[in-house]
């Protein structure tokens, strides 16, 4: 139904241009990736994700749509009040163009995306012509003035601007003309980035090949970036295709997340386009940080981490005994795609269970530990134990500092736990109400103190804190931030185990602590001793490496 003459290739294949040198990776996790089934980000969960992601060394990150949604306003808030630092990724807003009939300079969204107060912006814009007619009910001259006026209004406001070009595919199967103008419109009007997005997520890659080839050679001086969803399964391959064609952004995810069956998977996005396609995209020696940062944030959103994803899954270089074991261990490669090494994971021997030496060698000397070798070995043994009963260390830098320092024989001498108990009452009058006694022993006092709370880790936190911050006051300024809880399937054969993360800060150091036990309370309370003993141990000290 295109009345269009100018496209240069509409059956001819368009070669694929020099690949470039590199990518930027643009994560929307906190954005299109929260749009996910079961994924809720509170504000301080986002910032959470955010300073993995830029950990990470990914080069944007979108925040959020903060005209359509308070929470993502007050998370831009406070990363510009200084809750969030970053090191090497750029924070983007993103907002819809200007109302149909309206103007950008009053338009409410826009006020909004200014008000973000980010250097970028994200503006998303309708580029297929059914759905300006059908859903947004206007005509199409009037949308292509939407982006023009969006666009110039952002960038004479100082903003880098890219465009999000949504449902591009179908659009430009559909009206080639009007899926173009759209681009010519923003591109015209000073976007730096004209994103191609696969919204509905049904592309197949050779179709990718062909569409971004045509727009990259209609744009030869403008970036072009893609956005795919996995509707197809084909998200990563299509990313693959259109940076082969000439895109240098790629937007995704991390671990995958987003509405129906994902966005693009950044944790192979990434791995592919540095290791196989030799396009760089995160710092290479970031690249070893890929598992732990997708596992942190799989903690962080609560979604247990999938054991089978490519590249970080836990399985991804798991190797049962038999043929396999022997081959790996006269060559690695001989059953491995890539060094697992390259991104953080680790060949795993399903049967012998090898712990990484060196890896947890070099973790201690992070830490500023000298674990000797029989130390090492008490570690690697009681990490390998420990972990098959549900332990998950790698979130847990607080207890494995403290597993470390206990193998070299080091004991907390802060506080010594006679008992504790947990009593949860519900009341006449409705509500719930948990009280909790703890008995400790604190140099040669005996202390016992009682205290109320909202929950059994709240109650026990409290009582703690009555018993021992007399001795140390330094413990007021320890908080606890988060408590996730997670029953752990019972493939095993085992009874339901409950794994149980809190989250401590003191203002500047937040550390994880972890517990595990079938009785939830008593995997909270291990939790809650070890946030307490490692805050006594650290607070005030000035964090180690925290560019890396
Ligand atoms: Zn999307």
């Amino acid at each position: 139904m295109s009345g269009d003459h100018e496209h240069p290739a509409n059956h001819a294949h368009v070669a694929p241009p020099e690949l470039p040198d590199s990518v930027d990776v643009y994560d929307t996790t906190l954005r299109d990736g929260s749009q996910q089934e079961g994924l809720s980000l509170t504000v301080d969960d986002k910032l959470r994700v955010a300073e993995q992601l830029d950990h990470l060394g990914v080069q944007y990150i979108e925040g959020g749509w903060p005209g359509a949604n308070p929470k993502d306003a007050e998370f831009f808030r406070r990363a510009a009040a200084g809750d969030l630092h970053l090191h090497h990724a750029t924070l983007v807003a993103f907002g819809s163009t200007r109302k149909a009939g309206g103007r950008a300079e009053t338009d409410p969204v826009m006020a909004d995306m200014l008000a973000a107060g980010t250097d970028v912006v994200c503006l998303v814009a309708k580029s297929a012509a059914w759905h300006v007619t059908e859903t947004l009910r206007t005509s199409l001259s009037e949308a292509l003035d939407m982006v023009a006026d969006s666009v110039g209004y952002l960038v004479a406001q100082g903003k880098r601007v890219f465009l999000d070009a949504e449902h591009f595919f179908d659009g430009y199967g559909d009206d080639q003309a009007f899926s173009r103008d759209v681009l010519r419109a923003a591109a015209g009007a000073g976007a730096e980035v004209l994103v191609l997005c696969d919204t509905n997520g049904g592309s197949l890659p050779f179709e990718v090949e062909r569409v971004v080839g045509e727009i990259r050679e209609l744009f030869p001086s403008t970036g072009i970036g893609c956005h795919f969803h996995n509707d197809s399964g084909c998200a990563v391959a299509n990313s693959l295709m259109a940076v082969r064609m000439g895109a240098t952004q790629v937007q995704g995810c991390i671990n995958g997340y987003g509405e129906r069956t994902g966005n693009a998977d950044l944790t192979s996005a990434i791995p592919d386009l540095s290791l196989k396609m030799g396009v760089a995209t995160i710092d290479r020696e970031r690249l070893p940080l890929l598992t732990s940062v997708s596992h942190h944030i799989a903690e962080v959103v609560n979604i247990a981490p999938d054991p089978h994803q490519p590249f970080v899954g836990a399985s991804a270089f798991a190797h049962k005994a038999g043929l396999h074991t022997s081959a790996i261990a006269r060559s690695r490669d001989a059953y491995e795609h890539v060094d697992p090494d390259s991104i953080g994971n680790g060949t795993r021997f399903v049967v012998s269970e090898m712990a990484g030496r060196s890896t947890i060698a070099l973790k201690a000397e992070q830490m500023g530990l000298a674990l000797d070798g029989p130390a090492l070995t008490t570690v690697v043994d009681q990490l390998k134990e420990l972990e098959h009963r549900g332990y998950h260390f790698e979130v847990a830098d607080g207890s494995l500092e403290l597993l470390m320092r206990a193998a070299t024989g080091w004991k907390q001498a802060f506080f010594g736990l006679e008992s504790h108990r947990v009593i949860t009452e519900l009341r006449e009058d409705g509500n719930f109400v948990t009280e909790a006694t703890v008995k400790v022993l604190v140099g040669d006092n005996r202390v016992i103190a009682t205290a109320e709370g909202n929950g059994p880790v709240n109650a026990l936190d409290a009582a703690m804190r009555q018993a021992i911050g007399g001795v140390y006051p330094k413990l007021s300024l320890v908080h606890l931030t988060d408590y996730k809880v997670r029953v752990l399937d019972t493939s095993r054969g085992t009874a339901a185990v409950t794994r149980v993360l809190i989250d401590s800060t003191d203002g500047d150091r937040t550390w994880t602590t972890i517990g595990v036990s079938e009785n939830v309370i008593e995997a909270s309370w291990s939790a809650l001793a070890d946030s307490l003993v490692f805050g006594l141990l650290h607070v005030g000290e000035p964090e180690q490496n925290p560019a890396l």
